[in-house]
């Protein structure tokens, strides 16, 4: 099956599909068939971090499949411990080695990590694997407001993407508006709550309103929002059905009801302090 996802246009003029697969806590031995199943219901992006440790399951199944290079787009992300100039670049060669690839479309830091304060190097170094060619595109993850305007004063690059925990019980308004601003593209991790939210009255009446599951409401407002999203799942109808997500639109009531379950619900650590 072919779905045809639509792409995001970056602040460096890359497409990332707005749509892509996550794979964090998914064994790396589970990790080939998750991957190969996801390729083969049509998702050409896919999320994985050196700390998942299974970028050697990602890359096996990007080598088994027969899709073009080109056709992929493959994030990964620097660790926490291997934040800081040179630290970065031995880290960055480590991911592409376990990867199995000559270039990484999108790379991130991780966790701003502020009391160590080593956002600011790393992102140095980043920008060298950019010039060489070896990181597309550059960007970041779990930024707030404060880190992100800190990075910005020694900064060559405005990072492209800014990948943050964003669902219905956490809406993220402010640094949404922010990203607008600075032409940061927003990426939602634990777009599901890692399944909090499915069960929320107004989600489910919506669903059912639509012959829709929950997870593909709460995927489409995301989509309608203008956020990219990467739903994980090892289920193969579940990673079928977060694709499926084309065919339909939430109205502007629909929208508005969502809306209103913002609740601060963060499933993970706070940026701030986790260092
Ligand atoms: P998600 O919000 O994607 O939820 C995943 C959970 O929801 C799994 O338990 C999955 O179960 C279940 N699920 C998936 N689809 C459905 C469905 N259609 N109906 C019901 N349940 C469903 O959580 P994640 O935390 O995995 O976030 C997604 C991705 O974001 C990660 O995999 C990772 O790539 C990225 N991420 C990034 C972080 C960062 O710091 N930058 C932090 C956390 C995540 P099952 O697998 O059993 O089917």
């Amino acid at each position: 099956m072919t779905t045809s996802v639509p792409t995001i246009t970056l602040n460096n003029g890359a497409r990332i599909p707005q749509l892509g697969f996550g794979v964090f806590q998914v064994p790396d031995a589970e990790t080939t068939e998750a991957v190969t199943s996801a390729l083969d219901a049509g998702y050409r992006s896919i999320d994985t971090a050196a700390i998942y440790a299974n970028e050697v399951g990602v890359g096996k199944a990007l080598a088994a499949s027969d899709i073009e290079r080109g056709e992929l787009f493959i994030t990964t992300k620097l660790w926490n411990a291997d934040q800081g100039y040179d630290a970065t670049l031995t880290a960055f060669d480590a991911s592409l080695a376990k990867l199995g690839l000559e270039y990484i479309d999108l790379y991130l830091i991780h966790w701003p990590t502020p009391a160590r304060d080593l956002y600011r190097e790393s992102w140095k170094a980043i920008e060298k694997l950019v010039s060489d060619g070896l990181v597309r595109t550059a960007g970041v993850s779990n930024f707030q407001p404060a880190h992100l305007r800190r990075l910005l004063e020694s900064a060559s690059l405005v990072p492209a993407v800014n990948q943050i925990e964003l669902h219905p019980g956490l809406q993220q308004n402010e640094l949404r508006a922010l990203h607008a601003e600075l032409g940061i593209a927003t990426e939602a991790w634990s777009p599901l709550a890692q399944g909090a939210v499915l069960g929320d009255d107004a989600i489910t009446s919506i669903a059912a309103h639509h012959g829709k599951s929950p997870a593909q409401v709460v995927l489409r407002w995301h989509l309608q929002l203008g956020n990219i999203v990467i739903p994980k799942s090892v289920t193969p109808t579940r990673i079928g059905e977060n694709i499926d997500v084309f065919g339909f639109a939430l109205t502007d009531d629909e929208m508005a009801a969502i809306a209103a379950l913002d609740r601060g619900l963060r499933t993970g650590p706070d940026p701030d302090t986790l260092n």
